[in-house]
């Protein structure tokens, strides 16, 4: 029975001596981190799309100059390695009957991006997945009607902040929570439960908030970055402190196509990679696709659908909501 299944599994990761809590602490932000985006957010933002893209590719080519593919994937972890062992015993299926499930989320950075969102929207309806499309609401002109067709259509609307301030978990509690109030607001739906941060900046202070505004999850934390601080572990985990889940993200299409240059085949053989491994962990892979990215790489776009669906029989395809709404009502957290 699969619901058992699922506690099966959450049974496990707690009796593996791996130490779950310590891996899901909000990790705090160098100083210096913390001041380039607090300063440079607003002026990177004055800046028109195009450029805004070119100005943070500039940055991240100092940071890897060769434009090498510098990716982590769960199994390079010990700690991933020594689940899976365990696992293969069980031969789960958590899921849905599901070994894993992958979630696929678009956030709409801007104003390009939100141009090319109804024919993502599309594409992945033709090919029956429910995803997640994450709004920003001051940076392009939302389109209530628009918002309320996207849910209707059985997408989650999720809320990616007001603008797309780098250093908003950074800025004091007070305007965390007047921006993303009004962020709600313009979305005008009541299916908003959960949030990504902009430019993936974290703190106590954003959980906080978020947790006070009865937000059922956020997906910012990071499972295997080379270069942001990692949770390793590709599950869900539920805050007790905070009364909310935290559903950590996997890669995006920037690894990609902004912070290196590969061959389509490439990124393809990448992601199966991923998705091999969130099997044999009976994990849940967050995969963050930009509609302002894809919008230049549709032929990428579908292709890149046709290969996860490859999967089927072993991967669940689902939105993050239904991710969460599924383990809160299967995991006995107590
Ligand atoms: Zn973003």
């Amino acid at each position: 029975m699969c619901l058992d299944e699922l506690q099966q599994l959450f049974n496990i990761l707690k009796e593996s001596f791996i130490s779950i809590d310590n891996l899901f602490t909000i990790p705090s932000t160098p100083y210096k981190e913390k001041i380039i985006r607090k300063y440079a957010s607003p002026i990177i933002n004055a800046l028109p799309v195009k450029g805004r893209y070119i100005f943070t590719g500039i940055v991240k080519k100092i940071r890897n100059p060769k434009s090498k593919l510098t990716l982590n994937y769960p199994m390079t972890y010990i700690e991933n390695q020594i689940i899976a062992k365990t696992l293969k015993i069980h031969n789960l299926r958590p899921w849905w009957n599901k070994k894993a499930v992958i979630c696929l989320s678009h956030d709409i950075d801007n104003v390009e991006g939100y141009r090319y969102t109804k024919t993502m929207a599309e594409i992945d309806a033709k090919y029956n997945i429910q995803s997640t499309f994450n709004f920003i609401t001051h940076d392009y002109k939302i389109d209530k009607p628009f918002i309320h067709s996207i849910a209707h259509a059985g997408f989650e609307v999720g809320l990616h902040g007001y603008n797309h301030d780098q250093g908003f978990a950074f800025r004091n509690p007070k305007k965390i929570k007047t921006e993303i109030k009004m962020a709600i607001d313009a979305l005008d739906t009541e299916e908003v439960v959960g949030y990504r941060s902009p430019a993936l900046s974290i703190s106590e202070t954003l959980f906080q908030v978020l947790s006070e505004m009865n937000f059922l999850f956020d997906s910012t934390m990071q499972i295997a970055s080379p270069f942001y601080y990692s949770v390793k572990l590709p599950y869900p985990y539920y805050f007790k402190k905070y009364d909310m889940w935290e559903i950590p993200l996997m890669v995006q299409d920037d690894n990609y196509f902004r912070d290196s240059s590969n061959s389509e085949n490439d990124i393809l053989g990448s992601i199966q990679h991923f998705i091999k491994d969130i099997i044999s962990l009976n994990g849940v892979m967050t995969i963050n696709m930009h509609p302002h990215i894809m919008t230049d790489n549709r032929k990428f776009y579908e292709n890149f659908i046709k290969l996860i669906k490859q999967f089927s029989n072993d991967v669940a395809y689902s939105s993050t909501r239904s991710v969460i709404k599924y383990a809160k009502t299967n995991i006995n957290n107590s």
